[in-house]
């Protein structure tokens, strides 16, 4: 049988699994806490386990990161790793500091299968789903180099936000017991407000997280209207705007924030319009309680779309906030390293030819403005 690698296991999965070596429950707890509270990955260095546990744990477990190709540090203190997950594909994470918290976006797939149109890692197509352990590994690297970078024992990253490549809702049972670890006391700690994931919209699985981990959710929204939205956000055919917003309904019942932020990425000539804000103000006005969050495109060249203006930008936010939904405007963070939203690339091996379906088919948009 192949050892196991333990990064892959929530709580009550490392004690089910100790259990089946006949250990009691607290030694996961132990163990649990030197993996992901010390960054621990020898079982000797774990002093206080039982001598007989780490005998019956080596050969069978180890505890093992992803290998990292690349580190990139931008001048505004952001930091984007590049890990190698095997088979030519690579993903990528991206720390954020600020004042008061440090972030971390995290990836769940390399590469993705929903295709939109405006983002580096849809047009680079899908090559696999990450495994819980792929994905905890970004935050246990991330959080412990920082740590000694920072030559602190303490926490460094307080927020993750599932925000990097990949869908995450299309990888449900890897991140499930992802998001565990990271909201476990025993491991990162993190509050259900501080860990958010964000998905285009894939509206059975926002159901089933309400019941399963209810977490702070982003949706990516980026159109008032289905006409455009499909064009876009391609997951929209399937799953059109009044069931994403029903869902979003839902989610609120159980969510940890009272509001479901909505991410709106500013277009040029395509989505930036007046009258688009106005349709946005109709759609969620009195409908749900939302945080609009408009992020300035990120161009990369094979987009073909460009970069709304600032004043753009400023006029459509001045137009929802008059009307009282709370809008704010991302700031771009990490771009002298490509680190920005939608601008993460990795390394894929794509098996579904979305270069190939994606060139250039021209957005068609109805009913804008000249
Ligand atoms: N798949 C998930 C999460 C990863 S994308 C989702 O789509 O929500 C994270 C955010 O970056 C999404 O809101 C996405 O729309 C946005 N994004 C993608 N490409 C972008 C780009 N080129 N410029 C700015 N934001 C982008
Ligand atoms: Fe996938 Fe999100 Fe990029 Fe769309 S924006 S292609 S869902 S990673």
């Amino acid at each position: 049988m192949d050892a196991v690698n333990l990064l892959g296991f929530d709580l009550e999965g490392l004690a089910a699994y100790c259990e089946q070596l006949g250990e009691k429950r607290f030694r996961a707890t132990q163990l649990f806490r030197w993996i992901h509270q010390k960054g621990a990955w020898e079982f000797s260095q774990m002093s206080d386990l039982a001598k007989s546990l780490r005998e019956k744990l080596a050969g069978r477990a180890h505890v093992t990161g992803l290998s990292v190709i690349s580190e990139h540090v931008s001048a505004d203190g952001t930091v984007k790793w590049l890990f190698d997950v095997g088979q030519g594909n690579a993903v990528e994470a991206v720390f954020i500091p600020e004042d008061d918290r440090g972030t971390l976006c995290v990836s769940s797939q390399a590469g993705c299968a929903v295709g939109c149109r405006f983002c580096s890692t849809g047009h680079q197509g899908f090559s696999r789903n990450l495994e819980t352990s792929e994905i905890v590994a970004q935050l246990w690297y991330a959080e412990h180099s920082l740590r000694k970078r920072f030559n602190t024992d303490e926490r460094v990253i307080s927020n993750v936000v599932m925000m990097g490549m990949g869908e995450p809702l299309q990888n449900y049972g890897a991140l499930v017991p992802a998001l565990r670890v990271m909201l476990d006391d025993h491991a990162y700690g993190l509050s259900r407000r501080r860990v958010t994931v964000s998905t285009s919209g894939v509206v059975p699985m926002i159901d089933r997280l309400r019941e399963d981990c209810p977490v702070a959710l982003a949706v990516s929204l980026h159109a008032p209207d289905d006409a455009l939205r499909d064009q876009l956000v391609p997951i929209n055919k399937k799953y059109p705007i009044a069931e994403l917003l029903d869902a979003c309904e839902r989610y609120l019942e159980c969510a940890p924030r009272d509001f479901i932020t909505f991410e709106y990425c500013m277009l040029d000539g395509v989505n930036d319009q007046p009258e688009q804000a106005q349709a946005l103000i109709q759609l969620l006005r009195g409908r749900i309680n939302c945080k609009l969050n408009l992020i300035p495109f990120n161009p990369f060249p094979a987009s073909g779309l460009k970069r709304s203006s600032r004043a753009r930008v400023q006029a459509f936010a001045e137009i929802l906030i008059r009307s009282g939904i709370v809008t704010t405007v991302r700031k771009t963070r990490g771009d002298d390293i490509d680190a920005a939203c939608g601008q993460l690339a990795g390394e894929v091996q794509d098996r579904t030819r979305a270069h190939i379906r994606m060139v250039r088919a021209p957005v068609v948009v109805k009913n804008s403005a000249p």
